[in-house]
């Protein structure tokens, strides 16, 4: 049965499926865990089987599939459309990026923004909206660039009707007032599937663009383990696994690849020379994969070097393709103008430390120099590996958190 379906689903891949990956932004507290899961359990059930006999990924990732129906267009969870019970084609296959907890939360959205193609916002009916939290969330949005937004309004069986009408309000006029007035709200029970359709539908209308002149892979490495059980012989030992999305090109099995910025040998930072040994998604094996889905890539590295994240925060390129590797980065800054003016009261100042986000990577940085809208940044601990034109991602201290402050296109 499953890999009946498996089959079907790989020949119809060809013709029109495609990868996207989705953040969904919100706190357990707002019922984002329902939500994950109504959206989830039916392809999660399909493809446990292939799941046990492909290698262990635990990437975390949630996954499904929205079809198509080829009657009445309508977006579903599965192969019968919800709408008008007819014949459904797969149209995406979805990745969830999970961002479990409460102030990693942030961390973990930024370290992926370079992958993530849409959102689905949760906001709970039972609070007054904005929450500084989903403040923080629509800004970081904005400044990753992400257009495709949907909002869950969730918590709606347990508020009354007049309090969810006021809260859809509040939401309305949030959106509004942070250029995001053409998003949809949909208020939905996961749990008894409410609206769920409705949501369904958000989600299928999103627009993706993933075609690039780049062939070069650029892989942005957010967790890597060790797949090797304790005491298991030499011999058959299998090589250290990165989990994480391609920002452009295409990694293929076989591939030779470099992870920068690699292991420090005689003080000094050296990238590692590893190859593609298999890679895979939460929908089964891939022979390649592009922008639009996670992966868990088994390289031929010693698994000691990917064990517990260690590798977190890389890039890998293909080897062929050298990025910039330097202490020092220079950006074109655009601040978050009110932050500006009311959480920081001042431009960024000389000497100041900041945080950094850099494709997947974190860093300390202390300001340069500030000349205009040009900001260089030294790093403070490893060089980071990046391309021109590549986003950094600026936070700033604010009463001893690190608050998101702005972004900026690097040019040196
Ligand atoms: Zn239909």
């Amino acid at each position: 049965m499953e890999a009946s379906h498996l089959k079907k689903f790989s020949q119809r891949r060809n013709r029109m499926v495609k990868d996207i990956i989705i953040d969904i932004v919100g706190s357990f507290a707002d019922g984002k865990t329902t939500l994950v899961k109504a959206l989830t359990s039916e392809s999660t059930l399909r493809h446990s089987e292939e799941k046990k006999r492909g290698i262990t990924i635990r990437l975390g990732y949630a996954h499904f599939i929205v079809y198509k129906c080829k009657s009445c267009d309508s977006f579903s969870r599965t192969e019968k459309c919800e709408v008008c019970g007819k014949e459904s084609e797969p149209y995406y296959r979805v990745s969830i990026i999970d961002s479990p907890g409460h102030k990693t939360l942030m961390t973990i959205m930024l370290s992926g923004a370079a992958l993530v193609d849409g959102a689905v916002l949760v906001i709970a009916a039972n609070q007054k909206c904005p929450q500084p939290q989903t403040e923080e969330h629509i800004e970081a949005l904005k400044i990753i660039g992400i257009k495709n937004i949907v909002v869950a309004q969730t918590k709606i069986d347990v508020v009354g009707a007049d309090r969810a009408k006021e809260n859809y309000k509040e939401i309305q006029a949030f959106l509004s007032s942070k250029g995001f007035e053409n998003v949809s709200i949909i208020p939905v029970f996961a749990a008894q599937n409410v609206n769920m359709t409705e949501l369904v539908q958000e989600i299928g209308k999103f627009q993706v663009n993933h075609e690039t002149e780049a062939k070069a892979a650029k892989m942005l490495v957010v967790r890597s383990f060790d797949t090797n059980r304790p005491g298991i012989d030499i011999s058959d030992i299998s090589g250290g696994v990165v989990g994480g999305g391609l920002q452009s090109g295409e990694l293929r099995v076989g591939d030779k690849i470099t992870v920068y910025p690699g292991v420090i040998v005689k003080k000094a930072w050296k990238p590692l020379e590893t190859q593609v040994v298999e890679i895979q998604s939460e929908f089964g094996s891939e022979t390649s994969a592009k922008k639009g889905i996670m992966v868990g890539v088994k390289t031929k590295l010693d698994p000691a070097l990917t064990r517990r994240d260690n590798l977190a925060g890389s890039l890998i390129t293909s080897s062929d393709v050298k990025p910039l590797f330097k202490n020092r980065v220079s950006i074109e800054y655009s601040p978050l103008e009110q932050k500006e003016k009311e959480v920081f009261k001042k431009p960024l100042q000389k000497n100041e430390t900041v945080l950094l986000n850099i494709l997947a990577s974190k860093v300390l940085g202390t300001v340069a120099s500030v000349s205009g809208g040009k900001v260089s940044f030294n790093l403070a601990d490893a060089p980071v590996p990046y391309f021109l034109n590549d986003k950094a991602i600026v936070s700033r201290k604010s009463e001893n958190t690190w608050v998101l402050a702005g972004s900026g296109v690097i040019y040196d």
